[in-house]
């Protein structure tokens, strides 16, 4: 099976960033000097666009403001525009508009990759794409293995463990190690390489993975500029739980490629031979070994989320009501207006 994907845009370069959002006391726009006086009623009224040079323009919503900017640039504007936890905007001297935990609880799927060699010529090898005849199909009518994205399956084995099939036989080098941030090291221990691409090889990866991780992390402001890139801190396998989840999850990969249509195709799999780990046995039942291997290899599946987490209203760690309003905010005294607050969403 080919899971249809859809690739229209790829990513583009700005010229101009939301630097914040603007928000206004009463009928007046809020002055930051007056921000952490009580008894105020906050509304968002806009958001201020910034250029690299330092150039602002400011644009109006007549209605509500909507900041939907992913899951860690949502957090960098509101923290720019003083809703954050107030101790991190204050060491930074940012006026506190707001006090709410944004930029707390994130969490993100992490994936176990598994290769699996396969004796027959099903996979997605990159000898197979980059062929004339693809590079035409492509090209003239957007289908063929160039349009895929080479997932071939997705399953879950129970509520918290899924598997993804990636039919790649031969995994790029560069590609795996641009998305991974992978040592070529631990590139050729994971798919058995040696140095160099092997573009015909025959195979899949399995991704393992939690669904529903416990570890949380946090983004931060590395500056009060919206240019610089906010501090991203996954803390991963913080929580045991997430570690014994990963291992259960790579031997249900292992135990789904010992299972008889696979090993039709002859699959086989191949445990990371990685250097960290070379005390250990390399054993799929190991689960010692196992640990090691998440620990070493385990790649971000670029799912973040919760760092505007939405929940009860007065419950510390909320930042959005179920509306995706702004919440409660944790000092008393200042009141989001019920029918005005900016609508946020992560
Ligand atoms: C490699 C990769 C593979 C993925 N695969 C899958 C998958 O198979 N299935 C799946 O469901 N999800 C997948 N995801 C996750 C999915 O892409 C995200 O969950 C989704 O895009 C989040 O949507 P969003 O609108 O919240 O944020 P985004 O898609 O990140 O959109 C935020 C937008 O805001 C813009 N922006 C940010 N800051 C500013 C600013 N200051 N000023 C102006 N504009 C700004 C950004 O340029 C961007 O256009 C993948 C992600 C990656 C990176």
């Amino acid at each position: 099976m080919n899971i249809l994907s859809t690739f229209k845009r790829g990513f583009e370069p700005r010229s101009a960033v939301i630097g914040s959002a603007v928000y206004c006391e009463g009928d007046a726009f809020l002055d930051h000097s007056t921000t952490e006086e009580p008894g105020k009623r906050l509304k968002a009224v806009g958001v201020e666009l910034r250029g690299p040079e330092g150039e602002s323009w400011l644009v109006h919503s007549s209605r509500d403001t909507v900041l939907s900017a992913g899951a860690v640039n949502t957090p960098q504007i509101l923290m720019l525009s003083g809703v954050g936890p107030a101790a991190h905007l204050r060491r930074l001297g940012i006026p506190v508009v707001v006090d709410l935990p944004v930029g707390e609880n994130l969490h993100d799927h992490l994936n176990m990759p598994l290769y699996v060699t396969l004796e027959l010529p099903v996979s997605v090898t990159t000898d197979k794409v980059l062929t004339f005849r693809q590079l035409r199909k492509f090209f003239l009518s957007g289908e063929g293995l160039l349009a895929s994205s080479a997932v071939m399956g997705v399953g879950s084995a129970h509520r918290n463990i899924s598997l993804v099939l990636f039919g790649m036989g031969s995994p790029d080098e560069k590609v795996m190690r641009d998305i991974a941030n992978m040592k070529p090291q631990t590139f050729s221990g994971l798919f058995h390489f040696n140095g160099s691409n092997e573009t015909s090889k025959e195979g899949f990866v399995m991704l393992a993975s939690c669904l529903q991780p416990l570890s949380r992390g946090t983004v931060s402001l590395a500056s009060r500029h919206p240019f610089t890139p906010p501090m991203i801190d996954p803390r991963y396998l913080q929580q045991p739980q997430d570690v014994a989840c990963l291992v259960e999850a790579a031997q249900v990969a292992a135990r789904v490629v010992s299972s008889p249509p696979f090993q039709r195709l002859g699959a086989r799999l191949r445990l990371p031979r990685l250097e960290e780990c070379e005390d250990l046995i390399p054993d799929p039942h190991d689960s010692g070994f196992l640990e090691c291997v998440v620990r070493t290899v385990a790649i971000t599946g670029y799912h973040p989320g919760g760092t505007c987490r939405m929940g009860r209203p007065r419950d510390a760690t909320t930042v959005l009501d179920p509306q995706l309003r702004l919440g409660h905010p944790r000092d008393a005294t200042t009141v989001l207006d019920p029918q005005l607050r900016s609508v946020d969403k992560v």
